[in-house]
């Protein structure tokens, strides 16, 4: 039997990989085991970014769902959280999305939800994939078929963030903001959003449109430069990207500098872990130090997981975590969405911005000072392998040592991460010091322990 499931769900070239019938099984195979566990007419939430192919997907989806006789809420395009959090919302018993998230236009892929939203169990993720190769699908009755009924959740899913932050404050700071949702789901979202919110908003690329015309929708420094001088060159307070399914929220500030990850989330995690006076904050092992700091002041603990926005949030459900994390702009509010969420992140940014009375780049450099460098390497053959000898080596050679996720060599001022891609032929490595220098040689120092391990 193949493998289905990523780490989120599936994903490969539409209309090759994922196809109409591979839709329509995953619908059935979805569909039958909700049957199979005792619910007469189960309801399934679907919904949908930008993609051209996103259509097609989603009425062979719905087919499936229909023929096992389940009952369907198309919630048309929205963001991925949207969809998660319409899932818990209408008190639906499964959720399924068709995103490929960040990668190029020509992807799609499925991830399918738990009744709460969050990404479906391992093994519940299991048995889909059992009943997808057997075959052996649930036929409902023709007078049990299922139904669909169409609903907008946009309004409500704007309306549950606005209420969760300080609007009269940010009302009255009047934020000027530029957004980029990268033609994505977030399009229909994010700018209406923020100007709820009271923000002056400046939006490109916001037309709904799944060939990305405008930038990968991947929010990377490189894929971002043109966000990164129009936020200087129109005087905005600071700039906000998102990926193609709005999950992530990445930020530029005022001077059309590119803020890594790490350090909104920290920002963030900070206001949040004050307000709730402690709790516990989930992470991954390649995030910063930083939220160790953010944590440490706050009175918080420390949960770090192998990487993977599903880890975090699985984490987090089953330690009644505060709040979760990853390096890349995805930041998880347990109580809203049990998943990442670009629109809350930045309604939250927005908020954090307008009580502090500074501007963006202030409020970034006040966060204590970690330098990072990132570089991969291209790896054929058996990466996890290779990373295992570089965790070997580095063993031998005494230094200590973290095996979460690939091979983490920490340092009293900072750590290299050597991992490799879960989806890609590279290995990465990630470092970070309280020097640039220091961070720079802890670089050099992973890179050559993987030199090391490609010649053993
Ligand atoms: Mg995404």
């Amino acid at each position: 039997m193949g493998k289905l499931f990523g780490t989120f769900g599936v994903r490969g070239i539409a209309n090759e990989e994922i196809t109409p019938e591979f839709a329509l099984g995953i619908g059935m195979a979805f569909g039958t085991m909700l049957r199979r566990e005792g619910r007469e007419k189960p309801l399934v939430v679907i919904g949908r970014d930008t993609r051209v192919s996103g259509e097609m997907l989603k009425k062979a989806l719905i087919s499936g769902l229909l023929s096992t006789g389940c009952d369907v809420v198309d919630v048309g395009i929205a963001p991925t959280p949207a969809i998660q959090w319409a899932t818990d919302h209408f008190s639906a018993d499964g959720g399924t999305v068709i995103t490929a998230s960040h990668n190029p236009p020509e992807y799609n892929g499925i991830k399918l939800l738990e009744p709460n939203g969050m990404g479906l169990e391992r093994e519940r993720e299991a048995i889909v994939e059992e009943l997808f190769f057997s075959g052996n699908f649930e036929r409902a009755d023709w007078r049990r078929i299922g139904g669909v009924r169409e609903e907008s959740i946009v309004k409500p899913y704007i309306e549950a963030i606005k209420g969760r932050v300080d609007v009269e404050t940010i009302q009255k700071r009047k934020p000027f903001v530029v957004v980029d949702t990268s033609n994505g789901a977030g399009s229909l979202t994010l700018p209406y959003l923020l100007r709820e919110l009271g923000c002056k908003v400046v939006s490109v690329n916001a037309h709904p449109d799944g060939h990305f015309p405008a930038r990968n929708p991947e929010p990377t420094e490189k894929n971002l430069w043109e966000l990164m001088r129009i936020v200087k060159a129109l005087g905005a307070d600071f700039g906000v990207a998102q990926d193609g399914d709005a999950d992530r929220a990445v930020f530029i500030d005022e001077n059309g500098r590119f803020i890594q990850g790490d350090k909104t989330f920290a920002l963030v995690a900070d206001a949040v872990l004050r307000e709730k006076e402690g709790g516990l904050l989930v992470t991954t092992v390649a995030t910063s130090n930083l939220l160790d700091e953010v944590a440490r002041r706050n009175n918080a603990k420390v949960m770090r997981t192998k990487v993977g926005d599903l880890i975090v949030a699985r984490a987090l459900l089953e330690n009644n975590g505060t709040i979760g994390g990853e390096e890349n702009g995805g930041v998880i509010f347990p109580d809203f969405v049990l998943g990442r969420d670009g629109a809350m992140t930045t309604a939250k940014i927005v908020e954090i911005f307008a009580k502090s009375g500074k501007r963006f780049s202030e409020l970034i450099d006040d966060l204590p000072p970690y330098y990072q460098f990132k570089t991969k390497k291209k790896v054929e053959g058996n990466r996890k392998g290779i990373v295992v000898k570089v965790a070997e080596i580095a063993k031998a050679k005494g230094y200590t040592l973290n095996t979460t996720d690939g091979a983490k060599i920490i340092f009293q001022d900072g750590w290299v991460l050597v991992r490799a891609s879960g989806t890609e032929p590279i290995i990465r490595i990630f470092s970070e010091a309280k020097s640039e220098e220091k961070a720079e040689e802890y670089l050099n120092l992973g890179l050559g322990l993987l030199e090391e391990a490609l010649r053993a």
